[in-house]
């Protein structure tokens, strides 16, 4: 079998890399080892993130967070993009942007809120400093602990379960093939690009395009490219439906926690909290981190701490140090390109696909990418 560009990966990267491509008329299959939006596309929390996570920016301080800024451009991009995609794509896809809230108890975190929100804004991010009063208005459903918040009225939700089937769906109506249940086994460069090898096939292909998530290390390694990438496993939660009560994402900037109300009432319940992997490879969800998670959840919003979890999952998400993208052809490697947003990339899904096509179809990446990529 031949093609002309061979993705490889059926989460978001790779099924909307592949639908921009197939738009533009170019000959695309993509190959998943497993079904299409399985790993950590499908079973992630579903937020539009564009601001820099609270935690991240304790921890790794604010000379990185300057340094990671140009990325919060294509975070803003993509939420851009997010608004229109479902009309797009003919599918609704749940999408809701009706702000985030990351929400202060304590002096301290209204000072790191602040410091924080200065350098957003010098990268474009929208964000409002709100004082208890005008953050009890807006968040009446929040504790009185809240003394105050930072609010980033773009940010929001969408739904994983239909965002990248919607992609997949489309690029399939515009001429791509799709391969599943498909493992990429083996890569070699030949005089024409390269040979692919699965348990089934040989696959011809002058480009390739590794959207493999948490798995990218391992198909570069098949070419001997290093990359700084590593798969870690994180747990969401999902609780009962409760009456409507929260239209915003909500975080909290005393610990980890994502926290948003799906349309049938249920909250979704994450923040970043690991889970376990056993000696087998299966994840396995930590009880202790659910139980901090939850915490923090009804810390924050009172109601919570009467809605039972029903359901807690793992997957296992792309992440790099610095988070920064890798994006790009790899330099020496013609015709190897990697399209890897790590650790929001679901929110990042749809610009670090079109950025990728564009550098495949010979254009100007839409947004420099000169200290953002991880390859430039
Ligand atoms: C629990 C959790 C919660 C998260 N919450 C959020 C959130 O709220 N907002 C947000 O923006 N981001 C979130 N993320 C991060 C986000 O989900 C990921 O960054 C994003 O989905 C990565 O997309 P991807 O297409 O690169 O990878 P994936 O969705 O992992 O897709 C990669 C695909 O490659 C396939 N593959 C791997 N190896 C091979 C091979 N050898 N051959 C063929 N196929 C292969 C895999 O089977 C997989 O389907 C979360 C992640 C997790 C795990």
């Amino acid at each position: 079998m031949k093609t002309d560009v061979l993705v490889i990966g059926g989460g978001i990267a790779g099924a909307a890399t592949a639908y921009y491509l197939a738009t533009e008329g170019v000959d695309v299959t993509l190959v998943e080892a497993d079904d299409l939006n399985t790993q950590a596309s499908g079973a992630n929390a579903g937020s539009i993130h564009v601001q820099i996570q609270h935690p991240e920016f304790v921890s790794l301080g604010p000379d990185w967070a300057r340094a990671y800024g140009p990325t919060l451009r294509l975070l803003i991009e993509s939420q851009q993009m997010w608004l229109g995609l479902g009309a797009e794509l003919g599918v609704d896809l749940d999408v809701s942007l009706g702000g985030g809230l990351l929400v202060a108890t304590t002096p301290e975190q209204m000072r790191q809120i602040e410091a924080k929100a200065k350098i957003e804004r010098s990268f474009g991010v929208p964000i409002e400093i709100l004082d208890r009063d005008s953050l009890r208005i807006l968040a009446p459903y929040l504790a009185e602990t809240a003394i105050g918040a930072g609010f980033c009225p773009i940010e929001g939700k969408a739904n994983p379960l239909k965002a990248t089937p919607a992609f997949a769906a489309a690029a399939e109506r515009r001429g791509a093939s799709m391969l599943t249940r498909t493992r990429i086994l083996g890569l070699e460069p030949t005089s024409g690009g390269y040979r692919v090898r699965t348990g089934e096939r040989t696959i011809e292909a002058r480009r390739i395009v590794n959207a493999a998530g948490a798995a990218a290390a391992d198909i570069a390694a098949m070419l001997g490219i290093p990359i700084a990438l590593q798969g870690v496993p994180l747990q969401v939660t999902v609780t009962e439906p409760v009456a409507p009560l929260i239209p915003h994402l909500v975080y909290s900037a005393a610990g980890k926690l994502s926290l948003k109300q799906a349309h049938n009432g249920s909250c979704l319940i994450g923040g970043g909290w690991h889970a376990r992997r056993l000696a087998d490879g299966r994840l396995v969800t930590n009880p202790a981190h659910l139980a901090g998670n939850m915490t923090n959840a009804a810390n924050l919003v009172p109601t919570l701490g009467q809605a039972r979890a029903v359901r807690s999952w793992t997957a296992t998400v792309n992440g790099t140090e610095d988070w920064r993208p890798i994006i790009g052809e790899v330099p020496g490697h013609k015709g190897f390109f990697l399209s890897l947003f790590p650790w929001v990339g679901f929110s990042a899904g749809p610009i670090t696909a079109r950025l990728t096509a564009d550098m495949i179809l010979g254009r100007q990446p839409r947004l420099p990418l000169n200290g953002v990529s991880a390859l430039f």
